[in-house]
């Protein structure tokens, strides 16, 4: 698998620190922010500060600290939210490349939650 990284996409801009977020937890490896246009009430996005464009980029590229430490922030956010799935739980979606409709091309999981989600997909007709 090849990825070529864009370092003007808006992640890029908000891991440099050129566009404000509303930081829930970071880390050396990751960062977790309020999404901008939230589809729930909690929404936060979940990126790696490396340099990866899709999950499956991510997964074959990273250094397993980095997928450590990414993983345990996702636990830990679940957690500090409200939404762990002992409670009411949650949705993660990780949008990758042309079908998957991924507009900011680093990796990035959404967690979702605060109300039921219904269906994550709609039937295509
Ligand atoms: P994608 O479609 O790539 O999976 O999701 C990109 C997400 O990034 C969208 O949910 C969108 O609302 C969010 N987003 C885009 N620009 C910004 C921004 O400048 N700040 C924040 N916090 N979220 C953004």
């Amino acid at each position: 698998m090849s990825y070529t990284y864009d370092d003007k996409n808006i992640f890029a801009m908000i891991l440099r620190g050129d566009i404000p977020n509303t930081t829930v937890k970071e880390t050396e490896h990751t960062l977790a922010f309020r999404d901008i246009n939230p589809q729930a009430p909690v929404h936060i996005l979940l990126i790696p500060k490396g340099k990866y464009v899709t999950a499956d980029d991510f997964a074959a590229n990273a250094s397993a600290e980095e997928i450590v430490d990414f993983w345990r922030c996702y636990g830990e956010i679940a957690a500090e939210e409200g939404l762990a799935a002992d409670g009411p739980g949650h949705r993660i979606i990780s949008n990758a490349g042309e079908h998957g409709l991924q507009e900011v091309p680093h990796f990035h999981v959404h967690i979702l939650g605060g109300q039921g989600l219904g269906p994550i997909l709609t039937p295509r007709g």
